[in-house]
């Protein structure tokens, strides 16, 4: 049975702990489906030092949510080497400081109940889960360094759910690629923000090329805000 109940709130107490000690230590590392945020791909694609194009065709694939024409992109796990993410080694994660959000909050994912997390996992398949070592889950949340991925991730949930930008998306030709290379191949993206002078569909006050030239976060803002204007637009 594990420690810790079905939901825990940020004031709970939640027992957990996964170190290279642990028997199960990586297996989570292995034949699992994790989608990647925008801003977990500018990460891990600075941290290796690759292009986000690069990043993506080696070791992301690229998904479509039907009803919504939504492109999303999966960690590609290694077919050769059963199935194990192609930067875990004995050690653990090779990319732990940029490692992406689902892999800081996992075991956990969001419950039903808002401000409340859940297990994804029993403890059999995850013994961290019965560990002794307690936290107040609010300070877990924090030592995994989650809050910039928070919020970079309710940036891109507004987009994904602002109506304007789903319809467009689902009906202009070609629109899925556009919001797939805005949000996910910013390094080819801003090759086409200076080929084609994309800030001079967004207010001058909200543009500084310079730091759309050299800084990607700069970059993404930039994508979510101009994706809002094309969907506008049309
Ligand atoms: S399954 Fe749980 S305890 Fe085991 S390595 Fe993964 S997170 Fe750590
Ligand atoms: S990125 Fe790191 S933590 Fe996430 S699955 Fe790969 S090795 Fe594991």
């Amino acid at each position: 049975m594990s420690k810790n109940p079905k939901a825990v709130g940020l004031e709970d107490t939640f027992h957990f702990s996964c170190n290279p000690g642990i028997d199960c230590f990586t297996q989570c590392c292995q034949d699992v489906n994790i989608l990647l945020t925008p801003y977990d791909i500018v990460q891990m694609k600075n941290r290796l030092g690759i292009s986000s194009t690069e990043f993506l065709e080696k070791y992301t694939k690229r998904l479509l949510a039907l009803n919504t024409s939504l492109p999303a992109v999966q960690f590609k796990m290694d077919e050769e080497n059963k199935k194990r993410c192609y930067f875990v080694g004995e050690k653990g994660c090779g990319l732990y400081e940029q490692r992406p959000w689902s892999c800081r909050m996992y075991p956990l994912d969001h419950s039903d109940e808002a401000d409340t997390f859940a297990p994804m996992v029993d403890s059999t398949r995850c013994l961290g889960l019965e560990d002794n070592t307690a936290w107040k889950l609010r300070d877990w949340l924090q030592n995994q360094g989650l809050q910039p991925y928070n919020n970079w991730n309710q940036r891109f949930a507004e987009l994904i759910e602002d109506e304007k930008v789903t319809s467009w998306r689902k009906g202009y030709p070609g629109g899925v690629d556009i919001f797939y290379l805005a949000c996910y191949d910013l390094d080819h993206f801003r090759e086409q923000v200076f080929k084609e002078k994309l800030f001079e569909m967004v207010e001058e006050h909200s543009v500084d090329q310079d730091k759309l030239e050299t800084d990607d976060l700069a970059l993404l803002e930039f994508a979510f805000i101009w994706l809002k204007r094309v969907a506008e637009g049309k």
